[in-house]
């Protein structure tokens, strides 16, 4: 069995940057409370949650009826439907789609599906040259990484990283910084790759059964610019995205952009239903697992996730973390719980970088029970996942040590004794993983027990 890096290992990497890791933390904080204040001025905030909550239960429970809905209504509207159970096949179809349109020039906007696809490498291998065209994606592609959040993909990057790559890739001057500076020239930059276009690639946040149209939300304006100047519009949808009528799309525009960044609403909601004269569209609807994440019991309703990124704000562990070390398209509290159902021997770290405080769970939009689900994953690893043979050695020591007074007696005072006289560089060598980060307290002259038995029963 490979042995994949845990999530605390790839962590080191970030923590080692301390001022980095602060920045991080209050950036992401700071997101956190503007989306509570926009959540606090709606009265009606806790009545909105309990609805899209139910609406997204009737989705999940009613999938197969309102997939087929969805199909027959988008290819009423002229639009070309295909399904695909996996990356491969949804990367397949959208080469397809290339090669039969001779397409060259290819803007995308944000998509975190097509990032699950690995659809930029797929493409890129085949000689295409696939622009992305949010800021955030942008800045991340010129530097070959991931995005290490699914709403700031670049919230990593300080401006002054950014005033570099700009530098290096599009020519802005030297050390320059400034955000609006930096915005102006990417502004420019895409503008041409948007001209010369000729398809266009988005994701879906909502695609609606009723209707068969969908909703793409962008701030930029960028998923606008690329469909509206391309002639082929090709749209990535992962198969829980459905909502079942226009209607139910005012519970959760209102609840998305408040939970995201904390905006009223976001700037570009933009609805699509067909092609325009003279032009096509493409729907691909994706599987990859998820219905056999639906299947089970325990984690089926991590589906209803609206992708606003609120629980990844908010987790004690992800902003001090950052997002790469959970190694996954979708990283924080609700990545730690779709990851394991994709791969569960290389994402079995996951659910244990929680504190399980529960706050993911109370941001949720959709009232997904996140801490829950991350204490039941850790319950299947310890039967199925891949063996930790020292923490299971450690808990039987502790279990045994434990369960015998007169032994955990026993043992106490020989480590407090050891604790006293042992050097530093012994306590805190590398085989102490816990202390790589905390120090212990000084120890006590004597137990809680003999203190207690001195101080209190004689009286
Ligand atoms: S799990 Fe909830 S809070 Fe987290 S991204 Fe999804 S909808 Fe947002």
């Amino acid at each position: 069995m490979k042995i994949h890096t845990s999530h605390a290992k790839a962590a080191e990497e970030f923590v080692k940057d301390e001022e980095r890791t602060h920045w991080h933390d209050e950036t992401l904080w700071h997101v956190r409370e503007k989306r509570d204040l926009a959540a606090h001025k709606l009265p009606e905030w806790e009545i909105l949650r309990d609805n899209a909550s139910r609406i997204k239960d009737y989705v999940l429970s009613h999938l197969d009826e309102l997939l087929i809905q969805f199909e027959k209504k988008a290819l009423a509207n002229g639009v070309e439907v295909l399904w695909a159970r996996d990356g491969k096949e949804h990367n397949e179809h959208v080469l397809r789609i290339l090669q039969e349109n001779n397409i060259q020039h290819i803007v995308k906007s944000k998509s975190i599906l097509t990032e699950e696809c690995g659809l930029n490498h797929f493409l890129e291998d085949k000689g295409y040259d696939v622009v992305d065209t949010d800021l955030g994606e942008r800045i991340i592609q010129f530097v070959k990484q991931p995005p290490s959040h699914i709403v700031m993909p670049a919230i990593h990057l300080k401006k002054q990283d950014i005033g570099n790559i700009f530098h290096q890739h599009i020519g802005t001057k030297e050390g320059a910084d400034d955000p609006k500076y930096l915005a102006e020239a990417a502004r420019n930059h895409l503008r041409d790759k948007f001209i010369k276009a000729d398809a266009a690639i988005t994701g879906v946040n909502f695609g609606i059964a009723e209707t068969g149209g969908f909703v793409v939300c962008t701030n930029e304006g960028n998923a606008d610019m690329g469909t509206h100047l391309a002639d082929i519009h090709i749209a990535c949808m992962g198969i829980e995205k459905l909502i079942p009528r226009a209607a139910d799309l005012g519970v959760f525009l209102r609840l998305l952009a408040r939970s995201a960044t904390g905006q009223s609403i976001t700037t570009y909601s933009s609805h699509f239903h067909r092609p325009m004269p003279g032009r096509k569209m493409y729907i691909i609807l994706v599987d990859n697992k998820r219905t056999e994440q639906l299947g089970r019991e325990d984690f089926r309703n991590s589906l209803k996730c609206i992708r606003c990124g609120a629980c990844m704000n908010t987790c004690p562990i992800y902003r001090r973390s950052g997002g790469y070390s959970y190694q996954s398209t979708v990283p924080g509290p609700i990545g730690s719980i779709l990851s394991p159902g994709l791969d569960l021997n290389k994402h079995s770290s996951l659910p244990f970088a929680s504190t399980l405080c529960g706050s993911c769970t109370n941001v949720c939009p959709v009232k997904i029970n996140i801490h829950e689900q991350l204490y039941k994953w850790r319950q299947v690893i310890a039967k199925q996942g891949p063996p930790d043979r020292t923490k299971k050695m450690a808990m039987k020591i502790a279990g045994a040590t434990l369960s015998k007074p007169s032994l955990y007696d026993f043992f106490g005072s020989m480590a407090r004794k050891a604790l006293m006289v042992t050097p530093d560089s012994l306590v805190y060598s590398s085989l102490n993983v816990w202390g790589k980060q905390r120090d212990l307290p000084d120890p006590p002259k004597e137990s809680f027990k003999a203190w207690y038995k001195k101080n209190r029963l004689k009286k």
